[in-house]
């Protein structure tokens, strides 16, 4: 079922549930009124049979004349009875119709009594004479009262069909009108397709209505895909740039060593050089598929990060710094706990020396200085070189797969290293931040949340 229809609906029901409360109060209040109506013209006719059979004798003509003019016509199915002080009928003869003689002591009692059997309404008042005390009981049927009522009803019904009915298509036209902003986006994300990511929903500065935030959480939505398409065809590229050199090369070095007759060296130099790029292109597809698999499933371990830092230094200075100077310059708390954190140290480890490793690499045996310090609730650790330098407008890039700035080309590299620490960094809740100006060098801070 469509929202429109929904909300005329749900609308409808409630204006149902409504004006059935309303209309069933005024029916009520109307009975009560014709029933407390009818008694007193009931009472008035009791009176009046008391005037005419008791007290005509001691009565000017006159205000007997009065009372007769108050209640001058009988009504429908009336019948009145009168009873004296030993509950014997007199006057009136009871026919058919007899009151019990405790109505009759009750009305002795209560001076006035008003109940309805059936249809039939009775009125019994206590009449007091200079011939004696008497009881008096009238009833009769309120016909015309109940005929009014009845056609009351009938008109309270017809129009509350009408109502419902005229509510419910207003209903669908008001919930048009609301929703009519709803259907337009819709019909404007309809013609956004992937080849039109860059297309946004028109939103408005001045309003902040529902519509408009929808649009605006749209269009975030939309510049996030269009973000994350563009890094995947940048992806595409570079990956496919980084593995074609080395099968290049291999087809390249195959061919040429075919093309005529070679010396037993020179197959030999040949099959070396296949076997280097085929173990590179080997590391390639190693480093993309860890990056690919990297989470967290070990159980997590308490880190020192200043000791992690310390053993990550070490490995990188044997390893691929040999002669080069590699400072650490630690601004520790006294709480170690400050400085501790839960993580996977293997990963954090790869994260750590993927960074200090760029940072030896592209600054040439220049000085590489790691700081470590704590904020709050946060340890910061920057790795500082002055080395090539990053283009302020590649930052986002080098986080890519396989991007590669201009000037890294001559340095050896797949462009793994840096997504695979972000992505590590990321597992642990941390961030980095680069700091760079090319040919002067580069600061990597990974922020890690204690
Ligand atoms: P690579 O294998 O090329 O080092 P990375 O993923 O580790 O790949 O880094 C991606 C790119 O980021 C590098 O090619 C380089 O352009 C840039 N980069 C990373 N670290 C540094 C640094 N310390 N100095 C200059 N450029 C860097």
């Amino acid at each position: 079922m469509k929202v429109r229809d929904r909300l005329s609906l749900q609308f409808t029901l409630m204006f149902a549930i409504l004006l059935l409360i309303v209309l069933a109060g005024i029916y009520l209040l109307e009975n009560n009124n014709r029933e407390i109506s009818f008694y007193q013209k009931l009472e008035g006719r009791a009176l009046v049979a008391g005037e005419l059979y008791l007290a005509q004798d001691n009565m000017s003509i006159q205000s007997f004349k009065e009372v007769l003019k108050e209640y001058p016509q009988t009504l429908p199915g009336e019948h009145i009875r009168i009873y004296n002080d030993r509950y014997q009928p007199v006057f009136i003869k009871e026919d058919t119709l007899h009151w019990p003689t405790s109505l009759i002591q009750k009305v002795t009692q209560k001076k006035k009594v008003f109940f309805s059997r059936g249809k039939e309404q009775v009125v019994g008042i206590y009449y007091v004479d200079n011939s004696g005390d008497f009881v008096i009981i009238a009833s009769a049927t309120d016909e015309g009262g109940r005929e009014n009522l009845g056609k009351l009803a009938w008109i309270m019904f017809f129009s509350y069909l009408c109502s419902l009915f005229i509510t419910f298509f207003l209903g669908r036209i008001f919930a048009r009108i609301a929703l009519r902003p709803i259907t337009n986006t819709i019909d404007n994300v309809k013609i956004i397709r992937a080849t039109s990511l860059n297309k946004r929903l028109p939103v408005s500065k001045l309003s902040d209505d529902e519509i408009n935030q929808l649009s605006v959480t749209i269009n975030t939505l939309l510049e996030h895909l269009e973000q994350s398409f563009n890094d995947q065809q940048a992806f595409i590229t570079n990956a496919s740039h980084e593995l074609r050199t080395p099968l290049t090369s291999i087809l390249g070095n195959a061919e040429i060593s075919l093309k005529s007759e070679r010396s037993p060296e020179e197959y030999k130099n040949t099959l070396l050089g296949i076997i280097k790029d085929t173990v590179r292109l080997n590391d390639i597809l190693n480093s993309l598929f860890e990056l690919a698999q990297v989470t967290i499933n070990s159980p997590l371990e308490k880190i020192r990060l200043d000791e992690l830092l310390w053993s990550v230094v070490d490995e990188v200075k044997e390893k691929y710094n040999k002669g080069g100077v590699i400072t650490l310059d630690y601004n520790l708390p006294d709480d170690e706990k400050k400085i501790t954190i839960q993580g996977n140290p293997s990963l954090l480890f790869i994260a750590l020396g993927n960074i200090l490793k760029n940072a030896v690499k592209f600054s040439g045996g220049k000085e590489v200085n790691c700081k470590m310090q704590c904020n709050a609730n946060e340890v910061v650790i920057s790795i500082i070189d002055s080395g090539i330098g990053i283009n302020p407008g590649e930052f986002g890039k080098i986080f890519q797969p396989f991007y590669r700035s201009e000037n890294a080309r001559p340095f050896e590299g797949s462009g793994i290293g840096l997504p695979l620490a972000q992505k590590i960094i990321r597992l642990h809740n941390g961030r980095t931040e680069v700091l760079s100006e090319q040919n002067k060098g580069t600061e990597f801070k990974i922020i890690l949340p204690v």
